[in-house]
């Protein structure tokens, strides 16, 4: 059996994410890897970013008017599609029932969680307390996160009862000296930590100046705190054209696509949709 404390260490090494990123790794895994379910469970946030996606869909962003929908649903329903499922937001692990979703989830789906890791104490104390399945996190840092220290303490403690597998990154840091300083007292602590740049709306496709009709298809599937699923985040955001509701019926395939009249309106999430042809 392999032995998690060995496995973890390699994974937070430079030269593991290296080869990952750039290997025939990572296509062999897009063949083979079941299409995910994006579950975004709540948009609450404790941090408040200056590039949050959920900011970046005026004027007709209504994602703070979702309501936050009983764990016992998402635990049903994620268990009868038996998709793998990655929870975000938001910041997921504020949904009041978080742990109890973890929880009671089939262990033969896997679980990813994007969380910016500011979680209390207490949180992170139940949450050791409580869970014994392996979760992969993404973990961010952001300039509103406070001290790096903070975030490290809650990733250690992780570590410790071998329940942090995954990677931890910075968001948009314009700020190279700032960056250094934060990736160095993450690397003092053993871990592997780098930089993603947002790129906000310049593109075309995001600009929110025009809107041009066009065909999209997207292998994607994203459900909103109800439970719809929608076409692209986009379109959750705006809460336009929902589809199937999974609390209350399965999934009617992977790939979806439509005739768009939103186009320019997409989110900076939505660049993996695929554009077919300009109908304007
Ligand atoms: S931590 Fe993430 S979800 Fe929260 S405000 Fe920042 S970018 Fe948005
Ligand atoms: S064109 Fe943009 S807004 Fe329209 S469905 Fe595609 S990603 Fe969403």
């Amino acid at each position: 059996m392999r032995n998690p404390k060995t496995f973890n260490r390699i994974k937070n090494t430079k030269l593991y994410n290296l080869v990952k990123k750039f290997s025939v790794y990572q296509y062999i895994r897009k063949i083979f890897k079941k299409t995910p379910m994006y579950a975004y469970l709540t948009f609450g946030c404790n941090l408040d970013c200056d590039y949050c996606t959920t900011k970046h869909n005026p004027p007709e962003n209504k994602s703070k008017s979702y309501p936050i929908e009983k764990g016992e649903k998402w635990i049903e329903a994620i268990n009868r599609i038996g998709k793998d499922v990655i929870f975000t937001g938001g910041e997921p692990t504020l949904h009041p029932d978080f742990i109890k979703i973890i929880k009671n989830i089939n262990e033969k789906i896997l679980i990813s969680v994007y969380t910016n890791f500011c979680w209390s104490d207490e949180f992170t104390q139940r949450y050791i307390n409580e869970i014994t399945r392996p979760v992969r996190f993404y973990g961010s840092y952001h300039y509103s996160s406070g001290k790096p220290e903070k975030v490290i303490k809650v990733i250690n403690k992780l570590r410790e009862k071998n329940l942090m597998e995954g990677v931890i990154h910075m968001v948009d840091p314009h700020d190279d000296d700032f960056f250094k300083k934060v990736k160095e007292k993450f690397n003092q602590n053993g871990w592997y930590f780098f930089k993603t740049q947002r790129v906000l709306n310049s593109y075309e496709r995001c600009s929110m100046s025009f809107r041009k009709t066009v065909e999209c298809s997207g292998k994607i599937i994203i459900i909103a705190p109800t439970g719809d699923r929608y076409q692209c985040v986009s379109k959750l955001f705006r809460m336009k054209d929902p589809l199937e509701n999974i609390f209350h019926e399965n999934l009617k395939g992977n790939k979806i696509s439509c005739i768009c009249h939103d186009y320019g309106f997409c989110s900076p999430c939505d660049e993996c949709y695929k554009i077919n042809k300009t109908r304007n």
